[in-house]
């Protein structure tokens, strides 16, 4: 199994102690776990090399901000560079499939998974675009290719070029332009012959049918699971033809996915769809922030940070229900569960959904506690001195008046929130003090 690059960083920010803003030496450390990772990835090292390169740059001084460890902080800094190198500027939405009928140039070796690539993307024209397809085989050298496009295009409802044998890939692909002009289709796609290798031979033919077929996108299908290989193919395929973009198969094995780095790095070329599987639908726009999880061995390091913030707040919560079980319920107590009330969306929700808050939401509902009154409630204790907080009891007449003032608001609402606090500890005892902890199971629910 491989490490993944969190548990790695980790591992070199613990020897660190805390510090504000990322060091020189941090992230250099930190940048030999990133190449590794990446790497073991497949990613080529000429790629790795450059991409460390301006993360360093990047992370170097970067402020470290509290709720993340310094080793989360550089994972989230170099999963955002993945995603905009991976994502590139230029990359379109969708198929340029514009001045009907659009030849599409289907490209790659054999065996890559350009033949059901290529009718997947044509059951994606026609579903969600209402488009009429016409698929054409120009595997001359492999009947059972063609055969297997003819049997896909039916599987599918998308019709094929018939199959005349003996003709050339030049001339179908002439034969498939006029029949899709006369036929009224929006899209042609044409299905180049693949080889094994790529060699003088084929480049030719491609070369020959993309002069013929002048088409608004050439894709090539490369196996994602194939690593530097579909890179050297990615390479050929552009310098020999020119691609506009990339298809990358069998993303639904394990492959790690580093091979979208490097293609996009080298190509220049940005990569289209990702193939998830065998059946006719799967197939998706390519999303950079998937490949991006899996090149740093990890679903989502943006929801890693989230659950990093969230078992804060349950340890914050854990301390309080220690409080409230002693029955200590103060204004500092009082804010932390309001703001809490206005984060997870208010008052009667949350008291709702605990036992034997219910009956205390609809008093609070019945006195007019909405959201905006959470905030005054806030607004009041803002104004309040650290000690006044901690003990509310020291409020008297004259403080309560500075209290007011300063939020802006009555005494009569200050009174009011009193009384709510007052309440509330006692509420507290009462359940801290039952059998069985009411209290911790209330918080728990
Ligand atoms: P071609 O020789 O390039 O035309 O390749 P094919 O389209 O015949 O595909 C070769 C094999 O790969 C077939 O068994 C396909 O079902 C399979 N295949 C194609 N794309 C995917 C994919 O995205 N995921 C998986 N798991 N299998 C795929």
């Amino acid at each position: 199994m491989f490490e993944n690059l969190s548990d790695r960083l980790g591992g070199v920010f613990d020897r660190l102690t805390k510090q504000g803003a990322l060091t020189e030496d941090d992230v250099t450390a930190a940048m030999r776990e990133v190449r590794t990772a990446l790497l073991e990835a497949d990613v080529s090292l000429p790629v790795a090399r450059d991409f460390v390169k301006r993360v360093t740059a990047k992370a170097t001084g970067s402020a470290v901000t509290k709720s993340i460890t310094p080793g989360q902080q550089v994972v989230k800094i170099v999963h955002d560079e993945l995603i905009r190198v991976l994502q590139g500027e230029d990359a379109p939405d969708s198929l340029r499939i514009d001045n009907p009928p659009a030849p599409i140039l289907m490209v790659g070796l054999q065996g890559s998974g350009k033949t059901t690539t290529t009718a997947k993307l044509a059951k994606r024209l026609k579903d969600r675009e209402k488009k009429r397809v016409l698929m054409a085989s120009l595997d001359t050298n492999r009947p059972a290719a063609m055969e297997q496009l003819a049997i896909l295009g039916t599987q599918i409802g998308v019709d094929t070029l018939p199959i005349v044998p003996g003709e050339s890939a030049v001339q179908i692909a002439r034969r498939a332009r006029t029949q899709a002009s006369l036929g009224g289709y929006d899209v042609v796609m044409l299905d180049t012959a693949g080889r094994l290798h790529i060699d003088q031979v084929l480049m030719d033919e491609v070369q020959a049918v993309r002069d013929i077929a002048q088409p608004r996108e050439t894709l090539l299908v490369v196996d994602g699971l194939t690593g530097q290989d579909a890179v050297n193919v990615a390479t050929e395929f552009q310098d020999k033809v020119g691609i506009s973009g990339v298809v990358l198969t069998r993303m639904d094995g394990d492959g790690r996915g580093g091979a979208a780095l490097s293609m996009r790095a080298v190509t220049g070329k940005p990569i289209r769809f990702v193939g998830l599987g065998e059946k006719m639908d799967a197939i998706e726009p390519f999303e950079a922030n998937r490949i991006a999880g899996r090149i740093l061995g990890m679903g989502d390091i943006v929801s890693l940070v989230e659950k990093a913030q969230q078992t804060l707040e349950v340890e914050q919560a854990e301390r309080m229900m220690k409080r409230f079980q002693k029955g200590l319920f103060n204004m500092n107590d009082l804010r932390s569960q309001l703001e809490q009330m206005q984060k997870m969306g208010g008052m009667q929700s949350i008291m709702g959904m605990m036992p034997g808050m219910a009956k205390m939401a609809k008093q609070a509902e019945a006195a007019g506690m909405d959201d905006s009154a959470v905030r005054r409630q806030i607004a009041l204790i803002n104004s309040m001195t650290k000690r006044e907080r901690a003990n509310p009891d020291l409020l008297q007449a004259s403080r309560k008046k500075r209290i007011a003032a300063g939020a802006g608001l009555d005494v009569a609402e200050l009174n009011k929130l009193l009384k709510m606090q007052r309440q509330m500890a006692d509420t507290m005892k009462k359940l801290g003090g039952m059998k069985g902890g009411l209290l911790r199971q209330a918080m728990k629910a």
